[in-house]
């Protein structure tokens, strides 16, 4: 297996640290609001890194962060009057439903910076100690120059860096020994949320969030740490100068960046205010739509968001759920008997096709492409010249390979009226005292996307 790594700017052969393992670490949001499409990007793009992963084996460490102490954070609580836990909160709630709709699979843990103060206190001290970073009325920086490889990810020079940054440099930085220099912990102002620290009240920057959370889940040394391109400089180039100048050894094997979400062709940003939250989104398509669209692109080329191209992609899913829905209905029909040769060959040779797609630097475009050969391969085949084993072999195939690109089977619709008939028998369940049953009817609604909610006017229930 491929990977372009940013770092060495070549793709390399994927070797993971410990075998049979993958450490990987994923920038998330910084949550001031709900996220846009652009955020949904990243979220998408690396929970299918991660589903291939284990899909090859790989025991698949993965960790995501919510940044929630930041000034976009603190400026929103101020407007509404409220501290800023109320606002990270109340969009790390938010962000997690999205997530959910979207079928990107929750992390192995989402750390919140909040949370983790301690470990970002311990590893500036470490900076201190070892001379890579100081305090100068109660703000701490690290000492760029004192990391030789500082720019090794970017393929900046640190000189070039240097004679742009100096007429940077703002009121209040002139304490700093090099215009260089970022900030590690800056002191509270009037206001914001602080920690106590060696330093003086106060709070992290945030490039140190990362080095910390990644080493507390992952430990000093990681496989893949990815996030979006415009992390590349400064943030990931500071994280690398965190970790390596504190541990001494190499913090991250592969560099992983996705390109752009673009809106006429300009980067989505709430900034630029060109956006699209992932719920406007959600009210016209179902959020699985908007992850095809995602994938439809090679993650290392800028994908320009458009009207037609999200209808072209309800178009194609559909036309995968129709296959998927016809393999099912038409499950256990064809010929008895073992699954034929050829039958095994040609179900081999797509997931074949499909893995070396994946296996080439996450190549999801292609491997869609596979998805609508294999689709458009089940269509020919008629129950009554297959054999039973051969389709459901073939269904399995397409299954297993299409959960990777998070594309799933379509819910059987309940009507309304058997929802409510279900509903009943589960209440006459429950004053049985056959709760078993009772669970087992709310489990069959869940799978079917129907939740259930129970109030004190009765059940209610909802469509997902
Ligand atoms: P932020 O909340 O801005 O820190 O971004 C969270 C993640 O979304 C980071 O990995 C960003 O690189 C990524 N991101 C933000 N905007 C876009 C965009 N327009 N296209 C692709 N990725 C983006
Ligand atoms: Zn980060």
């Amino acid at each position: 297996m491929k990977i372009y790594n940013t770092l060495t700017r070549t793709k390399e052969e994927f070797v993971p640290i410990e075998p049979g393992k993958v450490r990987m670490y994923v920038c998330g949001p910084t949550v001031y609001n709900l996220i846009h499409i652009g955020n949904a990007r990243p979220m998408i793009f690396f929970d299918s890194v991660r589903r291939y992963l284990e899909y090859k084996g790989y025991e698949v460490n993965y960790v995501s962060n919510f940044t929630d102490v930041d000034d976009k954070i603190i400026k929103a609580a101020l407007a509404e009057g409220v501290d800023s836990s109320v606002i990270s909160e109340r969009y790390i709630e938010e962000c997690k439903k999205d997530m959910a709709g979207m079928d990107v699979k929750p992390a192995t843990t989402h750390p919140k910076a909040t949370e983790e103060i301690d470990g970002m206190i311990d590893m500036i001290s470490d900076l201190i100690e070892k001379d890579h970073a100081y305090e100068v009325n109660g703000t701490v920086y690290f000492r760029v120059r004192s990391f030789k490889e500082y720019g090794k990810l970017s393929g900046k020079n640190l000189d070039d860096l240097e004679s742009g940054n100096r007429t940077l440099l703002v009121t209040g930085e002139d304490e700093k020994e090099d215009p260089m220099d970022f900030v590690l912990w800056k002191p509270k102002k009037e206001g914001e949320p602080y920690w106590e620290s060696p330093w003086g009240q106060g709070r992290p920057g945030w490039h140190i969030e990362c080095s910390v959370m990644s080493k507390k889940y992952l430990g000093e040394e990681i496989d893949i740490h990815g996030g979006g391109e415009d992390l590349i400089f400064p943030h990931h180039e500071n994280e690398i100068a965190q970790s390596e100048a504190c541990s001494g050894h190499v913090f991250a094997h592969y560099w992983m960046h996705n390109a752009f979400l673009n809106i006429n062709n300009v980067k989505m940003s709430k900034s630029l205010g060109n956006f699209l939250l992932v719920r406007d989104i959600s009210k016209q398509y179902d959020l699985s739509v908007l992850r095809f669209f995602m994938l439809s692109a090679h993650y290392r080329s800028p994908l320009n968001f458009s009207p037609e191209l999200m209808e072209a992609a309800k178009n194609g899913l559909d036309r995968i759920h129709t296959a998927m829905k016809r393999m099912k209905d038409e499950l256990g029909k064809g010929l008895a008997g073992a699954e034929t040769a050829d039958e095994k060959a040609a179900r081999e040779a797509f997931a074949a096709r499909f893995e070396a797609a994946m296996d080439d630097d996450f190549n999801t475009a292609d491997a869609i492409s596979v998805i609508f050969e294999m689709v458009k391969h089940a269509n020919t085949l008629k129950p009554e010249e297959t054999t039973a084993e051969g389709w459901e072999a073939l269904r399995n195939t397409l299954l297993r390979l299409a959960d990777i690109l998070g594309i799933e089977e379509p819910k059987e619709e309940l009507l309304d009226a058997d929802i409510e008939a279900l509903i009943e028998e589960r209440q006459a369940a429950r004053k049985a005292k056959n709760y078993a049953r009772a669970d087992e009817i709310r489990k069959e609604l869940a799978d079917k996307g129907i939740l259930l909610e129970d109030t004190k006017e009765g059940v209610k229930w909802k469509r997902k």
